[in-house]
């Protein structure tokens, strides 16, 4: 079987790709086990090495791989060169992690305990095709470090930079059989990697009804998964806030990627007192975002993936919008950027749009937004904006979500974990923690006595 990889800017076709099934995800599997000893037991500053090496090779090429991405996604150029410049610095940080994860020694009765962080085996790690190769590396680059060897399947529709990656990866002297990609189905490579017996541990991001597929499947052995699921995140917009700044953000927190986005901030809420000028300045900083070709250095917001994502987006859509921008007409899987005024028990505000819709919904006071924003089935990320410090911290401590930003929209460091509460998911990526997630802790108790 082969698959054809597709610009959905142009709806030409990249390339057409031989499609893995189950014998060659189980010969993936069997090459990262046979790594597996050499790579876990290799010297932490040799280990480290290679990851900086990595990091260094993403560095070099990274104009190549913005390239391959924005041509694959549909992503605006400049925005895909700095994922891959985020994908570099995952690397640089857990190379520095290699020899930086302890274990403790605790004192008890009799004598002393020790413990130590064991690698798994063998990962596999299934990523989505939003962000393919930035997710890819959250996992790559924790999993990695801490000696395991990984099995990578890519989203059908977007495979083209972990191939990429693979080669690299050799190039840097990671040995052979320590990062494998195999590009097929979800539905036999994915669920192929949950149910083989050598597979340690599943790190999955994807929708939310995939990853209970993953851990129904993971439950039969027990298997370790970490889980980074869908978001329908708040932006609450309080009357004290700087409107201008909020409104001016809030557009590129919900259209960025097209929307397509776990952290697309997609419910705006926004204070009664000040609704009306709020609105006013939202809709005028919509207009300005810049639809169009990927490849031009100015463009801000791209196509959407597919056909058939196109027309679940569309669906959303009842009746006459706040606001709709322009997008170009065929070819290419365009969609206007769109406001919709919304209560929270709209579909649009229950659902995860995963496009370039945003639905503005009105409070009249804190409990109220805090009541709204926490009403859903996630809780991945979210926003708020006021200049009262305590309030910016009550309302963080109030919110069940796993990321808030205070008078910013950003979600995502290196440095910090991330991750969601609810149906968001389970376990943390990046930062240190992310580290816990791809070990096991042993404790070995030595006794004194004699
Ligand atoms: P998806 O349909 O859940 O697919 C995600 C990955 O799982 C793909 O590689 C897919 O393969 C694979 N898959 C499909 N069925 C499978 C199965 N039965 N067993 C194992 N793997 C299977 O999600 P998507 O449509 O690609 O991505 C959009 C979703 O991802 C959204 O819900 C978004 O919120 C979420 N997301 C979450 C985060 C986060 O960090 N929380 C980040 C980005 C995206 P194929 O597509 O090749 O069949
Ligand atoms: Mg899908």
């Amino acid at each position: 079987m082969t698959l054809t990889v597709v610009n959905p800017a142009t709806e030409e076709p990249i390339v057409a790709l031989a499609q893995a099934g189950e014998a060659e995800t189980d010969e993936a599997v069997a090459r990262a086990k046979a790594a597996f000893p050499a790579w876990r037991d290799l010297a932490p500053q040799d280990r480290a090495g290679r990851l900086r090496a990595l990091a260094e090779l993403v560095e070099e090429h990274l104009e190549e791989l913005a390239r391959i991405e924005s041509e694959n996604v549909g992503k605006p150029i400049a925005g895909a060169r700095g994922e891959v410049g985020m994908v570099a610095q995952v690397f640089h940080y857990y190379a520095g992690a290699v020899d930086k994860h302890l274990g403790e020694t605790i004192p008890a009765a009799g004598g002393v305990a020790a413990t130590f962080r064991e690698a798994l085996g063998v990962v596999g790690l299934i990523v989505p095709w939003n962000f393919p190769l930035n997710i890819a590396s959250w996992k790559l680059g924790p999993a990695l470090a801490c000696g395991n060897t990984v099995v990578l399947k890519p989203a059908e529709l977007t495979p083209l930079s972990a191939l990429r990656l693979a080669e690299l990866a050799l190039e840097a002297g990671i040995p052979e059989g320590v990062l494998n990609v195999v590009v097929g189905p979800g539905s036999v490579v994915g669920q192929r990697l949950v149910e083989h017996p050598d597979v340690a541990k599943i790190a999955f991001t994807g929708s939310t009804e995939v990853g209970r597929q993953v851990m129904r499947g993971a439950a039969a052995q027990i298997k370790r998964v970490t889980l980074e699921l869908g978001g329908k995140s708040a932006n609450v917009i309080f009357e004290d806030a700087d409107l201008e700044r909020a409104a001016g953000a809030a557009p590129y927190a919900v259209f960025d990627n097209a929307g397509q986005d776990c952290c697309a901030r997609s419910r705006i809420l926004v204070q009664s007192s000040v609704y009306d000028r709020f609105v006013e300045l939202l809709v005028e900083a919509t207009r300005r975002v810049k639809v169009g070709d990927p490849a031009e250095e100015i463009t801000e917001m791209g196509p959407l993936i597919s056909s058939a994502h196109r027309e679940t987006v569309s669906s959303f859509i009842e009746g006459e919008p706040l606001f709709r921008g322009e997008a170009p007409g065929g070819p290419g899987y365009w969609f206007p950027c769109t406001l919709v005024e919304a209560t929270n028990d709209d579909r649009v505000a229950r659902e995860e749009v995963f496009g370039p819709v945003a639905a503005v919904i009105p409070f009249s006071d804190e409990a109220e937004a805090i009541g709204i924003a926490n009403d859903t089935p996630y809780g991945l990320s979210g926003s708020i904006w006021t200049r009262d410090g305590a309030r910016a911290l009550r309302v963080s401590r109030a919110l069940e979500t796993g990321v808030i930003s205070v008078n910013s929209n950003s979600s995502v460091r290196v440095q910090t974990p991330f991750g969601g509460f609810k149906q968001s998911g389970l376990g943390r990526e990046l930062g240190m923690q992310a580290l816990d997630g791809y070990s096991e802790v042993k404790t070995v108790f030595f006794s004194t006595e004699s």
